[in-house]
């Protein structure tokens, strides 16, 4: 059965199915059966724009480490995609050997397809690499962990304004095709899911000390109705069509997050072109120009300014971080 049929099944059962349960499932679809980065994919991410990305996080996240006091630690990325972010982050620590040493790495990672592409990736440059479907369970030690654009596909819930009161929007079946229960306004966003992941994490962190690093687009200071977006090969489709077939995203509630991380240090909200630059990325990308050819040259300038330019992915890409230790973690 295709997920449209299995989809339109579980409605004519439920009578409705929520905008989680939907983006769950078109999600788990999606993500498992297919590539769906780069120019000939559907969107494309920062560790696939330059390199300079997973290195400088990689160096984030060697400092964290040491600000830990250079413990035996987990080091965890949720939704690593093609592992490129890790594979640059390991590359440019490789100088702190003592560090690789003490890391055992989880990948928090779905999709079958994706887990081979990071294992092809990553396991000349690691001993210890270990895929789990979910965050829990994780070894009893300290925790690095990192998540690019991962709670964005995290599953949303919309709450709409329905005759003056705020009702939960929902998916139904009409003429045999899907649309929204409701035809109204969105009043505002919520993702009890993310919620979840981030009390796991602090919850770790505080029992065994750590620190993890959450880059995505979103924003700050209050609702901010729809953001549900549908992206196939670039552009923007309706979220409700070809279920499955195109990358289904909301932008994430970085408030929401920080105020769900209890007993931890917060940090942020940095934009991502802010953060980057406080890392080093115009000095390591100068350091690259250096022995690079001309093509080479023009590839490592465009990607820094995709990056950190406001008008490209500089602003709405930010970041935040949530530390078990008091001083202030590089780059905020
Ligand atoms: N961090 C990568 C990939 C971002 S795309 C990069 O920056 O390039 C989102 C990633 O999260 C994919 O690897 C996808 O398979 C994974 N993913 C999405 N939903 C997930 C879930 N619920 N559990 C675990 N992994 C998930």
């Amino acid at each position: 059965m295709t997920l449209e049929a299995s989809l339109h099944d579980l409605i004519r059962q439920n009578g409705v199915i929520s905008i989680g349960q939907y983006m769950a499932r078109c999600n788990a679809h999606y993500y498992s059966t297919r590539d769906p980065f780069g120019t000939a994919g559907d969107f494309i991410t920062a560790p696939e724009i330059s390199q300079i990305f997973g290195e400088l996080i990689g160096a984030w996240l060697a400092d964290c480490w040491q600000s830990l006091g250079g413990p035996h630690a987990t080091l965890c990325e949720l939704g690593g995609g093609r592992g490129t972010l890790l594979a640059d982050a390991l590359r440019a620590t490789r100088n702190v050997p003592a560090f690789h040493e003490q890391l055992d790495i989880h990948l928090v990672e779905t999709s079958p397809t994706l887990r081979q592409t990071q294992h092809d990736k990553l396991h000349t440059l690691h001993p210890s690499l270990h895929w789990q479907d979910e965050l829990e369970p994780l070894p009893p030690r300290p925790l690095l962990l990192i998540a690019n654009e991962f709670f964005d596909a995290l599953p949303i819930e919309q709450m709409a304004t329905v005759d003056g009161m705020e009702t939960e929007q929902g998916i139904t079946l009409n003429d045999g095709k899907l649309q929204w229960r409701y035809q109204a306004d969105v009043a505002r966003e919520v993702s009890p899911a993310s919620l979840d992941v981030i009390r796991h994490i602090s919850n770790h962190i505080h029992h065994y000390g750590g620190a993890a690093l959450i880059i995505d687009y979103g924003y700050t200071g209050g609702a901010q109705g729809d953001t549900l977006q549908a992206m196939r090969k670039h552009c923007y489709t309706h979220p409700l069509e070809a279920a499955g077939e195109s990358d289904l995203t909301a932008h994430v509630n970085f408030d929401a997050l920080l105020d769900a991380a209890q007993n931890v240090h917060g940090w942020g909200v940095v934009e991502q072109g802010v953060f980057l630059k406080r890392l080093g990325a115009e000095l390591r990308t100068q350091a690259l120009c250096k022995h690079a050819s001309e093509p080479q040259q023009a590839s490592l300038l465009s990607g820094l300014e995709r990056l950190v330019s406001p008008a490209q992915m500089g602003s709405l890409f930010k970041c935040i971080a949530l530390t078990s230790f008091a001083n202030k973690p590089a780059g905020f």
